[in-house]
């Protein structure tokens, strides 16, 4: 076993009820008692980073603590035989990040179950600037679909699209034919989301509380990735038929709706988790986003961090003030 091997980490250590990070030096023989080890070259930042960072204990229960729920590097060892040493491998979700030790070091320690083979033609830092936003965005993406969405039932919608999910769902999208109308809470990201394929930017006070159970049906579709009140106002704009994925919470936990939209307009509300999904619905997303849904523009448009750059990467995203696509490389 692997286990003296000293490697960098950016560690999140409670003092006195606040939570800072820092780079520190870690050992292998640290890590859990899991089967694969492996050496990360990238990781990618996540809206759950920045709550595991700020101590929100429905994501982290006890620290110190490296977060980091996405990692993608070079299998060390595996004791169960399955992935052999050298080969390249995506982590995300289940428990990485959260209570086992995650993307934000260089070495993380994980079952071979939680492993994904690195899809063809992939290298770690592409398949990093995807992460699990990029995983979540096509599930979501990959439900409307299922449910019979098509570009030519009329406009889309992408709330929070400014955001990691969002934004690559904006492109996803676009890339496959749909118009979509983008709501940012950011009007200085209007050329970017133009860039990114979007038809039409809207500010979120367009999907503001209105008394009214049912609005004008102005889209045929949607990927909601903030929840709360926009999710409800989104419901009551659907067209007959039509389908909301749903997976995100930023802007609230609890949807006050009526039923009329489902009754009177037929329409579907889709639940997406990325993270406790059987591994094999996963590796079927990469292979997409690998291949046919690949997604140009947000590479193009993805930005690289250090470790040193990770404390102001993520209070961005506590404040909503993030953008786009952020990849961790552990070389910088
Ligand atoms: P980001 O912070 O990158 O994106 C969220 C975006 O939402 C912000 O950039 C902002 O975009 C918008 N926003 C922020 N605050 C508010 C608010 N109060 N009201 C309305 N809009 C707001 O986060 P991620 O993209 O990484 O994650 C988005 C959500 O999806 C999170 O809740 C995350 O936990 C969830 N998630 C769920 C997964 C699952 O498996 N179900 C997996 C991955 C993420 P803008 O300024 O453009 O409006």
């Amino acid at each position: 076993m692997a286990d003296n091997i000293q490697y960098s980490a950016w560690r999140v250590h409670e003092e006195d009820g606040r939570f800072k990070g820092a780079i520190e030096t870690c050992r292998t023989g640290d890590l859990p008692d899991h089967e694969v080890l492996i050496k990360v070259s990238h990781s990618s930042l996540n809206y759950k980073d920045a709550l595991s960072a700020s101590g929100n204990r429905g994501v982290t229960r006890s620290f110190p603590h490296t977060p980091g729920i996405d990692a993608a590097g070079e299998v060390v060892e595996d004791s169960t035989g399955k992935l052999a040493a050298g080969q390249q491998v995506i982590v995300t979700g289940y428990d990485l990040g959260m209570n086992t030790p995650g993307g934000f070091g260089e070495y993380i320690r994980v079952p071979a179950g939680w492993c994904i083979p690195m899809p063809e033609g992939w290298d770690a830092y592409q398949s990093m600037i995807y992460g699990t936003a990029g995983l979540t965005a096509g599930l979501c993406v990959e439900k409307l679909l299922r449910m019979g969405a098509e570009p030519d039932q009329g406009r889309v919608v992408v709330t929070g699209a400014s955001g990691a999910v969002g934004s690559v769902a904006v492109d996803l999208l676009s890339g496959l034919g749909f118009e979509v109308v983008a709501i940012s809470g950011k009007r200085e990201q209007d050329a970017q989301l133009k860039a990114l394929g979007a038809v039409e930017i809207r500010d979120r006070d367009a999907l503001a509380e209105e008394p009214k159970p049912m609005l004008r049906p102005d889209y045929a579709g949607a990927v909601d990735t903030v929840g709360g009140s926009v999710l409800a106002e989104l419901l009551k704009r659907v067209k007959p038929g039509g389908s909301v994925s749903c997976c995100g919470l930023v802007a609230g936990t609890d949807v006050q709706t009526t039923v009329l939209p489902f009754i009177l307009r037929g329409i579907n509300l889709l639940g997406v988790d990325s993270v406790e999904i059987p591994v094999a619905d996963k590796k079927a997303i990469w292979q997409k986003l690998s291949g046919p849904w690949a997604c140009p523009r947000t590479e193009a448009d993805a930005r690289v961090i250090g470790k040193s750059d990770l404390d102001d990467a993520l209070s961005a995203f506590l404040k909503g003030e993030s953008r786009g696509k952020i990849v961790l490389d552990h070389s910088l």
